[in-house]
């Protein structure tokens, strides 16, 4: 038997023994001994020599990692290469209010405001008409096979805008009560904290939204980044809702923001946040480029600290999300071919009622559009079909990439930042997606040969 190796394999050394051999776009992996590689590889070719090695090759070509002399391999490539043709929105953004109440130093939602950009106050009707839009939009990607819906209540500080919020959340209610809006949508609202009361957390709670407050670790570490105005920390006041949320019984989740204060404190804010505040989830958010001083090397290092944190969250029994993310895609052999839901798949409305792809964008109103909601479609506009085209499998420098089918391409806003273009590479994601998979594959590996000693 004579097979040629498929155009998305890759080898990754997982020992003195063994290799793997990943296909990079199903996801699948098989672990050999180098000895059988060595005797059984000519080039691009496999050769059996017998039946047993016969027989493994033939597995090898089950798993997509060898395939026929004359294929080319790319078919399944094509086939996704199809369903980036088609925007379907199940994510909203609504942003209540695009002012704030601190001023981290490393925003990157404030920072590119234009000078003299007046921040506003979503209005009633504008919530409801976006919801209304949103609404429409699920009916048609539920059609085309998306099950989940999230809507996302965003900033600047989206409980600035109190009466709205609450309005906010109790619409949902009356649509999913209605069957107008599934009822497991997905609920989160993201917030600085300091504003979150009872009225506000009871609703939370009715309506079955996760709070998700930013808390960057210890108050020596919070503080140093998440401040008022006037230079002083928030930690006191945000620690305080953080509690008055738990208390209550919302669902709540932290996102902490990987910055020159914490970058070395990653493992330890796993479990500060787990042992002193109780947090089942967390999620790190690689920062995007801004003007304050960054570490010279802060996405290898950010790579390396993700999967240390890791290691600990899964130790204590804490969900992490974004390693999380590439876990349950890399297991499940379920490739993502966008990190990122701007990519397509959702639709952002500013406080003034302007519809756009990316939050980020708000300030300078790049890849936003002023339509009326009634008749608006986001899915056939080029925005949202240039977006859905953004991602690995489009981008020739992907096609060799290891972390092809578990990357997403990271964030094309930060691409857009640093390159100019949002096509182009997000190259410190990319050091945490190609990281992640190769830790993956050998941890995969780790685990096995746990397994058989158990077993034996
Ligand atoms: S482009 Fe970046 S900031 Fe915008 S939605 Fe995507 S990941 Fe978020
Ligand atoms: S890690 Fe970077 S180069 Fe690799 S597939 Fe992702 S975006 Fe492309």
């Amino acid at each position: 038997m004579k097979l040629k190796q498929s155009p998305f394999l890759h080898t990754v050394s997982v020992d003195e023994e063994y290799v793997a051999l990943y296909n990079s776009l199903n996801l699948e992996v098989a672990f050999l001994k180098r000895s059988f590689i060595e005797q059984h590889q000519q080039g691009q070719m496999f050769i059996s020599s017998d039946t047993v090695s016969e027989h493994i090759l033939e597995q090898l070509k089950k798993l997509g990692l060898l395939i026929d002399e004359q294929a080319d391999g790319y078919e399944l490539y094509r086939e996704y290469l199809k369903a980036l043709n088609e925007p379907a929105i199940n994510i909203l953004y609504l942003l209540l209010s695009d002012a704030c109440n601190i001023r981290c130093r490393y925003c990157y939602f404030l920072a590119p405001m234009p000078c003299g950009y007046r921040s506003s106050l979503m209005k009633k009707e504008t919530m409801i008409s976006a919801l209304n839009l949103f609404v429409r939009c699920v009916k048609k990607s539920v059609a085309k096979g998306h099950l989940e819906q999230h809507i996302v209540i965003y900033g600047g500080e989206p409980t600035l805008n109190k009466e709205v919020f609450l309005e906010t959340l109790r619409y949902i209610d009356v649509l999913k009560e209605k069957e107008l809006l599934p009822k497991t949508v997905s609920v989160t609202v993201n917030t600085n904290g300091i504003l979150l009361d009872e009225e506000i957390l009871t609703q939370c709670k009715t309506t079955g939204a996760v709070v998700a407050i930013s808390i960057d670790g210890p108050k020596e570490v919070h503080d140093q980044m998440r401040v008022y105005s006037s230079g002083k920390g928030t930690f006191d006041e945000v620690i305080h809702s953080y509690r008055l949320a738990q208390q209550s019984g919302v669902k709540t989740g932290v996102c902490v923001t990987i910055d020159g204060h914490n970058l070395f404190r990653m493992k330890e804010t796993v479990r500060w946040l787990a042992d002193e505040l109780d947090a089942k989830g967390m999620g790190f958010n690689i920062l995007i480029e801004n003007t304050t001083g960054q570490h010279d090397h802060y996405a290898e290092i950010v790579a390396q600290e993700l999967i240390e944190s890791f290691r600990v969250a899964r130790a204590m029994g804490v969900y992490e999300d974004r390693m999380m993310r590439r876990v349950k895609n890399f297991l499940n052999k379920e490739p993502v071919f966008s990190d990122c839901g701007g990519c397509g798949l959702q639709m952002v409305v500013s406080p003034d009622g302007k519809i756009g792809v990316c939050q980020a964008f708000c300030g300078e109103k790049e890849f936003f559009v002023t339509e009326p909601f009634e008749m608006f479609e986001p899915e056939s506009h080029p925005f949202w079909k240039r977006w859905r085209r953004r991602s690995p499998l489009t981008n020739e420098t992907c096609k060799n990439c290891i972390a092809l089918g578990n990357c997403g391409g990271g964030c094309p806003y930060n691409a857009y930042r640093v390159k100019g273009s949002i096509d182009a590479l997000d190259e410190r994601f990319c050091a945490h997606a190609k990281a992640t998979t190769n830790f993956l594959i050998c941890d995969l590996w780790e685990k096995q040969k746990e397994k058989q000693i158990t077993s034996k």
